[in-house]
């Protein structure tokens, strides 16, 4: 992890971690939760406990949350306290959304493990998400991105995504099959599945 100096947030630094340090850091996270609770790991990870991790980790998870138009989470940090997270309740209350209120979720989760640091520079901060940073790959803004990245690999753990895709691969099964298995797997929308192994360098 190095420190950067931030233009975007007014926060003076910022850590920056490597794409591995992401990656086992909230693979740990998930298989932590998943052994005490089950001595076992097996995913996908449910819905109900992908709510009982970050229930875990914040102050209120707030699953029906009025968060405006293009907003679809937000986390808020307050000096002393733990986070508290927002969901939208368009996602929550729609079945056909399931992937999307998932990722929403595990992108969230990202910003309570990484940015609570920001409590040390301003008493209080917001971060409003919105659907394209939650599912795109942007660089843009490095708070976005890295709650983007780890969304991903809470959902898909590194070790668990390879153990999948070697023999996918070995077997030349194509693109489009190896990230629908991929998506399956993990209960994630193709395109999540898709921008997940591209990141790796797993499809042909
Ligand atoms: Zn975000």
């Amino acid at each position: 992890m190095q420190q950067i100096r931030d233009t975007l947030h007014g926060l003076g630094f910022y850590p920056r971690y490597t794409e591995d340090e992401l990656d086992f850091q909230f693979q740990k996270y998930i298989f932590d939760f998943l052994r005490k609770k089950y001595k076992t790991i097996e995913l996908p990870l449910t819905t109900d406990d992908l709510t009982l991790l970050i229930e875990n980790d914040v102050k209120n998870l707030d699953l029906y949350s009025d968060l405006g138009e293009d907003i679809e989470g937000e986390t808020s940090f307050t000096k002393n306290e733990k986070p508290s997270v927002g969901i939208s309740k368009m996602l929550t209350d729609s079945p056909d959304m399931e992937n999307r209120y998932r990722m929403t979720l595990a992108h969230e989760y990202g910003h309570v493990k990484l940015h609570n640091f920001i409590v040390q520079i301003k008493s209080k901060f917001s971060q409003k998400c919105k659907r394209e940073s939650i599912s795109g790959n942007t660089r843009s803004d490095w708070m976005e991105w890295q709650a983007f990245y780890a969304g991903g690999a809470l959902l898909m753990p590194i070790i668990e995504l390879k153990k999948i895709v070697s023999p996918l691969l070995a077997n030349n099964l194509n693109r489009l099959e190896i990230i629908t298995i991929v998506a399956n797997k993990f209960k994630v929308s193709t395109q999540a599945a898709e921008v997940r192994l591209r990141q790796k360098h797993l499809t042909i």
